[in-house]
């Protein structure tokens, strides 16, 4: 048993607290020896007129405990309010966004039964640094910011990640043909680092060839690793296409701090209907507690979880008449994942 460990929560907006509670349940039931500091985050803080949408004092807890698991936030659109999300990455200096794509064929529908792939995500810059501004009446601009130590610093975790988990190979995608400075830089930076990693094949692909093959066939891409806006969109793509965005979990890692959520948002459409499917941020929970040196409880959980998936019990998201066995709320697969504990 790992001794106790105490960790930052954060129920977020929408299905946040449906999924969250279903995850800590999962979490206490299969013995993580845990304890858990609330923090609240999102549409409440933002309502009090906070910009940010995290109080000042709900900052120590994070820095303190050093992972924070979150639930999605919901971000108020327009009027000065900034990402929170955003926010979060950048003050924690969460510079690798790792989020893992399968397919659970044949227990979920895909068309890519043969999908594994890792996308590793640049986290903080890119265009995501805000820097936007009003030139003229009509011309409106957003800078692009690619630096050689946040390049060297995703680019190296990327291929750490591959040797560590003996991935065979890593892919790049930038737009470097059009882009030769900022995204040139990304593609040189691979292939310097790439150079210190013989036993891991490396290639380029430019993004838009890139993601269409991605699309079409998952199967011959092992981690990809890129650029922040690239990442969030492909990443998407990629757990949607894998079966659902409700199955993928993500790891947000910086050197002093490290965050897990699921990879999808709030789905105000949903919430508070006991429908969502918690397991994008129970898979994320499994991430942290392998990040924490937990790794016997990672597995009871993920094996746990893959049973009630192979078992056809499945939420609304998944459920299919031809694969699937029951439909289940939100409460009834946290409790069917506990049983098989
Ligand atoms: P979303 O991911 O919340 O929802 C997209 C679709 O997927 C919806 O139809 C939703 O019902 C469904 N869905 C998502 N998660 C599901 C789950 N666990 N189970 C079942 N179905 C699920 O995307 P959106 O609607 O574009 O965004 C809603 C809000 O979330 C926005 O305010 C956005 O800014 C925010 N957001 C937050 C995060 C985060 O906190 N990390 C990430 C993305 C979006």
């Amino acid at each position: 048993m790992k001794s106790n460990t105490t960790i930052t929560v954060a129920y977020g907006d929408g299905i946040g607290p449906e999924i969250m509670t279903a995850t800590l349940n999962i979490l206490n039931a299969a013995g993580a020896n845990l304890t858990y500091d609330v923090i609240e985050i999102g549409e409440k803080v933002y309502r009090r007129g906070i910009k940010s949408g995290i109080e000042p004092s709900a900052w120590d807890p994070i820095r303190k405990n050093r992972v924070l698991l979150k639930a999605p936030i919901t971000t108020p659109q327009g009027g000065g309010v900034k990402s929170l999300n955003v926010t979060m990455r950048k003050t924690l200096g969460l510079y690798a966004n790792v989020r893992p794509c399968r397919s659970y064929a044949p227990f979920v529908r895909t068309k890519h039964p043969g999908m594994d792939v890792v996308i590793v995500r640049e986290n903080e810059e890119d265009t995501y640094g805000g820097i936007e501004h009003r030139q003229t009446y009509d011309v409106f601009q957003c800078l692009k910011l690619i630096t050689m130590p946040g390049t060297e610093k995703i680019v190296r975790y990327a291929f750490e990640y591959a040797r560590r988990n003996d991935r065979k190979k890593l892919t790049c995608f930038t737009k470097d043909n059009i882009m030769k400075l900022t995204d040139g830089l990304f593609h040189d930076m691979f292939k310097q680092v790439g150079a210190e990693y013989p036993e891991i094949e490396s290639e380029n692909m430019i993004v838009d060839i890139g993601a269409a093959r991605l699309a079409d066939t998952p199967e011959r891409f092992d981690v990809v690793v890129m650029p922040n806006l690239y990442g969030d969109i492909i990443s998407d793509i990629a757990a949607q296409i894998a079966g659902s965005v409700g199955l993928a979990g993500s790891a947000n890692i910086g050197e002093q701090c490290a965050m897990f959520e699921a990879i999808h948002g709030s789905a105000p459409d949903i919430a508070g209907q006991n429908i969502a499917n918690p397991s994008g941020l129970l898979m994320a929970s499994v991430m942290m507690l392998i990040h924490l040196g937990d790794t016997e409880t990672a597995e009871t959980i993920q094996n746990a979880w893959l049973k009630t998936l192979e078992e056809g019990l499945h939420t609304a998201d998944i459920y299919d008449k031809k694969i699937s066995d029951k439909l289940l709320t939100t409460d009834e697969f946290e409790k069917a994942v506990i049983e098989r504990l």
